[in-house]
């Protein structure tokens, strides 16, 4: 029996995979929420579009336990995980496994403002928080995101086009700091911008009060600002807890080896909570990867995950970008194509070779191009 813990795009995926090359192995699938299969990204796109949480569901857990001959426990949350007797516990019961897998995403970092408000501060990381947003939010209100991430740039996008009145505050001189160069970054904010996002960058949101069905922001900068909603996109971290108490290594995330294996034999981990080989990417492409990889594993064929060049995509139409992280050591190179909005970033090594790449604007059509370029030269590294 092997067992599944986690129905976000890990868990799923892991199992339409193992489906794929087993069709009779017993798979329990256990997940905290009610089970339904729905992609996330989507959660950062859904409001523009009118998209209620439950337009966004592809399939509920009775459908894919059908479609992948699986038992689905939904509303169930293992509360411990009991590896030298190869059980996970849910409350007072226990349940075997032969075989465990343990895809339980990544919580939301918890943002330190004061105030009466404080308690009201949302945030979206699954498809019960879309709900509970789109339960109260309608086009005309204000909303105050905190963090200029990649999640708080998508949603300041979707709501601008939405029809609201956005601020996004953030400690970082622009946006998209750990992820992108200042000068796409800068695009980016000025895409925004031009949108009418309202940018309060270099700054904090200290306190959140509560003034009758409103907020009141008060900034580190003393200035206020009153708003209907209030949510945090300041980033998420890996679920480790739980593995932490049961004695698996765990790092930044729970350490995983090449195929997917924590550092007790049995257990594997892959998507959010998961480090591989030393990186907890937190995106769809990586836990695909694992998700391939670890499927035949389980179905005895051992395969370690290769990544391919995985470049990441953001999704704020006002100025897109395609970013593939550098790797090693180099410098960025910049190029502007026309608008302010188009920028090209090269990272070169020493040697003149591209180590990553940063496209904005209409330059994200050279991503291809940039993805194919970043492969062959590491490709060309790799060779002994
Ligand atoms: C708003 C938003 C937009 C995004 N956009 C993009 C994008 O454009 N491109 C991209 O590549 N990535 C994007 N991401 C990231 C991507 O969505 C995630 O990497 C991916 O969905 C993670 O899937 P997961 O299955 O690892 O985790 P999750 O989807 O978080 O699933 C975790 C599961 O574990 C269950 N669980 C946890 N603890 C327990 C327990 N103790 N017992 C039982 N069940 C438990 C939960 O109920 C849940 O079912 C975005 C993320 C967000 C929040």
């Amino acid at each position: 029996m092997i067992v599944v813990i986690g129905s976000g795009l890990a868990g799923y995926s892991l199992v339409r995979e193992f489906r794929k090359l087993d069709k009779t192995t017993p798979v329990t699938l256990i997940t905290a929420d009610d089970g339904a299969s729905y992609s996330k990204p989507m959660l950062s796109t859904g409001f523009a579009k009118s998209k209620t949480a439950d337009q966004l569901v592809m399939a509920n857990a009775g459908k894919m336990a059908e479609q992948l001959a699986i038992d689905i426990r939904v509303n169930t949350r293992v509360t411990a995980i009991d590896t030298p007797n190869r059980c996970v516990q849910i409350g007072s019961e226990s349940l075997h496994y032969d075989r465990l897998v343990l895809a339980l995403g990544a919580e939301v970092r918890h943002v330190p403002v004061a105030g009466s408000g404080a308690d009201a501060v949302q945030t979206v990381n699954d498809l019960q928080d879309y709900r509970a947003l789109r339960a109260g939010l309608q086009a005309g209100q204000t909303i105050a995101i905190l963090g200029a991430g990649l999640i708080g740039c998508e949603f300041a996008n979707d709501f601008i086009l939405g029809g609201l009145t956005v601020h996004v505050i953030a400690p970082s001189e622009t946006v998209l700091p750990l992820l992108v160069p200042p000068c796409v970054g800068q695009a980016v904010a000025r895409g925004l911008n031009d949108a009418g996002v309202q940018l309060h960058l270099g700054q904090t949101a200290n306190a959140v009060e509560r003034v009758g069905e409103r907020y009141a922001l008060t900034l580190s900068t003393g200035e206020r600002l009153s708003v209907d909603c209030v949510i945090s996109a300041i980033g998420l971290q890996p679920r480790v807890a739980m593995a932490r108490v049961a004695g698996l290594a765990v790092n930044q995330g729970i350490v995983v080896d090449a195929h997917c294996q924590t550092s007790v034999e049995g257990v594997y981990a892959l998507g959010d909570c998961a480090e591989v080989a030393g990186q907890n990417l937190q995106y769809v492409l990586p836990l695909m990867a694992c998700a391939k990889a670890l499927a035949r594993t389980l179905a005895g064929q051992p395969e370690a995950v290769h990544y391919p060049v995985m470049p990441v995509v953001v999704k704020t139409p006002v100025c897109p970008v395609v970013v593939a992280p550098p790797e090693g050591e180099g410098h960025w190179v910049f190029e502007s194509e026309g608008s302010p909005l188009d920028v090209v970033a090269r990272f070169l090594d020493s040697e003149g070779r591209l180590r990553g790449f940063a496209l904005s604007g209409v330059s994200v059509s050279h991503k291809q191009t940039f993805t194919q370029q970043l492969q062959t030269v590491r490709d060309g590294i790799s060779q002994p």
